[in-house]
C-alpha cells in the first residue's frame, strides 16, 4: 500500500513536470532548475548572472523557499519578474508547485526561466519539475566529500558549479578530489568554479546560460 502511494506522488509529478515542459516548450522558454544544499549560493548566482543577461534574454524566475520571501527580494531588485514559492516547510520544489508558478509568470515575454530549487542537496534532485536544464552548486565551504555523499544531486546536472572559490584558503576542499568524485557520478557535466563576490566565474556561467537558450527566442526577438 505505502508503495502505491509513493507511486501516486511520483507519477503525478512526472506528469504535472511533463505539462510544464510541454507549456515551457510552446512559449519559447528556456527552463533551468538550480540545486543545491542551504547556503551553497544559489541566490548570488542568480544575482551575479541576471544582470549580465537581462539585456540579452528576457528571464524571470522563480524562487523556492520554505517559508520566507528573503531570496525573491534580493532577486525582484534585479528588476526581473520573480515568484516566491513557499513550501509551506516542504523540502523540495514540486512540479505542481512550479505549475502555478508559471501561470503567474509572462511566459510569452521570457526567453529564460531559472528556478531556485528549496536549499537542500537531497531530495529536490528527485523531482523533475519540467526543467530543461540542471545545474547543481556546491560551494567549497560545504566540504569536499559532499559530492561522493549527495550523488544524486549532480547525476543529472548539465552543469556544475563549485562556489565560494575564493574562500578555498580558509578550507581543507581538495578540488582534486571533489573533480574526480564528480566524474564518476556524471561524466558529461561542465564543472564551472565561481566566486560570486568578485564576479569571477559568473561570466562564464551567464555565457552557459546563453549558449543554451533556445535559437528559436533568440531569434523572435530580433
Ligand atoms: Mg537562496
Ligand atoms: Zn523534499
Amino acid at each position: 500500500m505505502k508503495i502505491k502511494v509513493l507511486k501516486n506522488v511520483f507519477q503525478r509529478n512526472d506528469n504535472a513536470a511533463r505539462e510544464n515542459r510541454e507549456l515551457l516548450d510552446a512559449r519559447g522558454v528556456t527552463c533551468v532548475n538550480l540545486l543545491g544544499g542551504a547556503g551553497a549560493g544559489k541566490t548570488s548566482l542568480l544575482e551575479a548572472v541576471i544582470p549580465v543577461l537581462r539585456d540579452s534574454l528576457r528571464m524571470g524566475v522563480l524562487e523556492g523557499d520554505l517559508a520566507t520571501t528573503k531570496d525573491a527580494t534580493r532577486v525582484d531588485a534585479l528588476g526581473v519578474p520573480v515568484i516566491q514559492l513557499l513550501t509551506d516547510g516542504g523540502c523540495h520544489l514540486t512540479a505542481t508547485l512550479v505549475q502555478q508558478g508559471l501561470r503567474r509568470l509572462p511566459l510569452d515575454g521570457l526567453d529564460m526561466l531559472l528556478i531556485e530549487n528549496v536549499g537542500n542537496p537531497i531530495c529536490p534532485a528527485g523531482f523533475d519539475l519540467g526543467e530543461h536544464l540542471r545545474i547543481s552548486v556546491l560551494s567549497v565551504t560545504e566540504g569536499d566529500d559532499k559530492a561522493a555523499k549527495y550523488p544524486l544531486l549532480f547525476k543529472d546536472a548539465d552543469l556544475i558549479v563549485l562556489s565560494k572559490c575564493d574562500l578555498q584558503p580558509l578550507t581543507d576542499f581538495d578540488f582534486n578530489t571533489v573533480t574526480r568524485d564528480l566524474r564518476r557520478i556524471n561524466r558529461r557535466a561542465e564543472i564551472l568554479q565561481t566566486q560570486a563576490r568578485r564576479a569571477i566565474g559568473t561570466e562564464a556561467l551567464a555565457t552557459w546560460l546563453l549558449d543554451r537558450c533556445r535559437p528559436s527566442s533568440a531569434a523572435s526577438r530580433e
